[in-house]
């Protein structure tokens, strides 16, 4: 078995600002992009004209560069995105739906992804090649994307392929991951998931092969593993920062899922106690949680789904009903703010937003909103052709398991 070489360990850069806007008070209010960079956080550069513009101005300047541009861009609000963007959003939705509205929507010159960055690059590979994606802040990144680096990947399936030779092992991506990891199980008969839809992904997986590489959150792959039956003892984290991931050759060889060591630094702040507490103070509490968060979360949740499985369940819940939800917190303040026949509230007592989410501060939007007004295209999000044939390989597989 050839051995891994050893990396040392890297924190991405989006996992170190996560607490950098967690705070104990509920007030997520957005201030002057020069009050947010005092936090020390890394964002791109704007023209210095725009960092001290107060929050009317941006408004205000938003919805007149807004209307001048008509119909001719679409602007997308991820559902964690702060209030004071998804305001903007012609449609708001988890990434693969927003990106699905926009590949439909025939007669778009751009679309303007208030996201982070692997899903400006879904909604590329996805519309037309005539439509400019746009991320508003390049910094946008995605910490559990950026735990799974390209080359440490192929790294990684190079070494699975030689170990397991003739058996068959099948990459799966979720669709938080880059376009370059996808397009690897693309190019490799695998396929990407949502949330929604690993558990039928896991099983389109295993009618073809006897083993799973799953990417690159452990714990959406684990926690679908276990629904399926799949023991704990029959999964390994692969760890691309130690030799063969971390594993000797017999766990490898007894493996049916390998996971990708990443997480989502958000989902991953839920624990049990914070259940126990919801409990407590609210013994007719349901609790609903996202398939990113550790297993023993999952398992004591009354039910878990994905972010639109937890805003359906809540929105056609009865009036008086309480939910403690884990998930992020400005779509739990804003699930709050819209059903206030119902106690919605945050398991996670710190409010602590997505930081790389964060990042699309409504400045950032009327920044490329105005530069589009004068011809300009700022923040283009491209990928590489072949890049791009072999994710949509990937993407479609998953269209037809769905
Ligand atoms: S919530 Fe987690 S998975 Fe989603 S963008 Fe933020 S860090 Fe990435």
């Amino acid at each position: 078995m050839t051995s891994t070489k050893y990396r040392p360990r890297t924190i991405p850069i989006t996992e170190i600002e996560q607490s950098a806007f967690c705070r104990s008070s509920s007030n997520l209010k957005s201030k002057t992009l020069a009050e947010e960079l005092k936090a020390g956080v890394r964002w791109q550069t704007v023209p210095a004209e725009y960092r001290t513009l107060e929050s009317d101005q941006v408004v205000e300047r938003i919805q007149a560069a807004r209307s001048k541009l008509g119909e001719r861009v679409m602007v997308l609000g991820h559902h964690y995105q702060r209030d004071e963007v998804i305001q903007f959003a012609d449609f708001r939705g988890d990434s693969y739906n927003l990106s699905k509205y926009a590949a439909e929507t025939k007669g778009l010159e751009a679309v303007i992804f208030c996201g982070v960055h692997f899903m400006a690059e879904t909604a590329d590979i996805l519309t037309d090649s005539d439509v400019s994606v746009i991320l508003p802040n390049l910094m946008a990144g995605c910490s559990m994307a950026d735990m799974a680096k390209i080359d440490d990947v192929e790294e990684c399936w190079d070494e699975l392929t030689e170990i397991y030779d003739d058996e068959k092992i099948i990459p799966i991506t979720y669709m938080n991951s880059t376009a370059a990891i996808k397009s690897l199980c693309g190019s490799n008969g695998g396929i990407v998931c949502t949330s929604s839809n690993a558990t039928k992904v896991f099983e389109w997986a295993f009618e073809r092969g006897q083993r799973v590489l799953f990417l690159p959150d452990q714990h959406l792959g684990r926690n679908t593993g276990l629904k399926l039956g799949i023991g704990e003892d029959e999964m390994v984290v692969w760890s691309p920062f130690k030799g063969s991931g971390g594993n000797s050759l017999e766990q490898l060889q007894k493996a049916k899922v390998v996971l990708w060591e990443g997480h989502c630094s958000v989902h991953t702040r839920f624990t049990v106690e914070q259940i126990h507490t919801a409990r407590e103070e609210h013994p007719s509490v349901n609790v609903i949680v996202h398939p990113e968060c550790p297993q023993d979360v999952l398992a004591e949740a009354d039910m878990n789904g994905s972010t639109e499985l937890i805003i359906k369940t809540i929105s056609e819940a009865d009036s008086g009903s309480k939910w403690a939800v884990g998930t992020e917190i400005s779509l739990v303040n804003r699930l709050a703010k819209e059903h206030p026949d119902k106690t919605v509230f945050c398991l996670d007592p710190v409010v602590c937003p997505c930081s790389t989410m964060y990042r699309i501060h409504p400045t950032y939007l009327l920044w490329v909103l105005e530069a589009l007004n004068d011809g300009v295209v700022v923040n283009q999000i491209k990928v590489g052709l072949e890049t791009q044939q072999n994710a949509l390989i990937a993407l479609e597989r998953m269209l037809r398991v769905s």
